[in-house]
């Protein structure tokens, strides 16, 4: 555990510039609070494999104490970080339970997924969503998780196996192509995009903040705005996308939706929001910039004692 000062210090010095001239110092604050210190656990149950009751019971004969959650009843959140317990249990290896964060597994969430449709993952390794969204789907129907990096491809394909699904296929291509290749297609669409991972910064991990500059932002907003037209030009009309992010950076996020939203008429912001996940509405405005009303619709997590910061928003094609 960290102070706020000492994560300032060691923090890249212009993501706190930028931090604080984006938020309001309180807010801000409770970024760097999030940065410091570790997250407690969190798993998915993967009801393809498993009912909830039978892992609970193992978990609490191992000595586990966990709570579940009013928003997703697959998924439960330990009091600490005790991923060396759950990674010997038999439930981990034969993939009954999947270790992912809370705020991961809410992205999936917000798509009104059923079995049977056909479904787009385009930035999907190494699979957390793509199995979840499977779980959903009850093993019918299909799903294309496409992912550019042929080794994060190679984690996506063994969770996948590990975890019983049988309706993924897997295409290592880049995702911004794949809209054209497939225009109009999928009932549902979900580009959780590469991004600066602001909201996964932890201070006892350098390798998650020390590659942070301004530039490197930029860059990703310019990826991630091609990456959501894609998504949008391969869902049908009517169909349903979440774009999600795991940074806090109002330019990957209220930016790219609002410059989505100035390019295309055809598609319209909708609530994105769970029963019993208390959230933070998009941004507006912020010093600097002024983003539509709709914006508010989006859904921001602030980082907290027990989930990362994220970004999502629900966007449908109008019919
Ligand atoms: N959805 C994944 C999950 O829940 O397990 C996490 C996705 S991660 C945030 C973003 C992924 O997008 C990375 O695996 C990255 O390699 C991939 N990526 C980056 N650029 C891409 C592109 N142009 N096309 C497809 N995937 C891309």
């Amino acid at each position: 555990m960290y102070s706020i000062g000492e994560a300032r210090k060691r923090l890249p010095k212009e993501y706190i510039e930028y931090l604080y001239a984006a938020f309001p110092a309180k807010a801000a604050d409770g970024a760097l609070q999030g940065a410091a210190r570790p997250l407690p656990s969190s798993l998915r149950v993967n009801s393809l494999r498993s009912d909830i009751h039978p892992v609970m019971d193992t978990l609490r004969s191992s000595g586990l104490k966990f709570q579940r959650l009013p928003w997703f009843p697959q998924a439960l959140l330990f009091d600490a970080p005790v991923l060396k317990k759950l990674q010997i249990l038999p439930e981990y290896s034969d993939g009954r339970i999947y270790l992912q964060s809370l705020s991961s597994m809410v992205p999936p969430l917000l798509l009104p997924l059923h079995a049977g449709q056909a479904v787009l993952d385009l930035c999907a390794a190494p699979g957390s969503k793509t199995t979840q969204m499977a779980a959903m789907m009850r093993n019918q129907g299909s799903i294309l998780a496409v992912e550019v990096d042929t080794l994060r491809m190679e984690r996506l394909q063994y969770n996948v196996k590990r975890q019983g699904v049988i309706i993924v296929e897997t295409q290592a291509v880049d995702g911004t192509k794949v809209g054209r290749m497939s225009a109009d297609y999928f009932d549902a669409v979900l580009v959780d995009a590469p991004c600066s991972g602001e909201g996964r910064f932890r201070l006892d991990d350098p390798k998650t903040y020390r590659s942070w500059n301004v530039r490197m932002v930029k860059k990703l907003a310019r990826l991630q705005k091609r990456l959501l037209h894609s998504g949008l030009d391969a869902l049908k009309p009517g169909g349903h996308l979440v774009y999600s992010t795991c940074t806090i950076n109002t330019n990957e996020n209220e930016a790219v939706v609002a410059a989505i939203l100035q390019a295309r008429s055809d598609v319209e912001i909708l609530p994105a929001r769970l029963p019993g996940l208390k959230v933070t509405a998009g941004l507006t405005q912020t010093q600097e910039e002024r983003w539509p009303s709709a914006l508010k619709q989006t859904m921001r997590i602030w980082p907290t004692p027990v989930m990362e910061g994220f970004y999502c928003c629900l966007l449908r094609k109008r019919s």
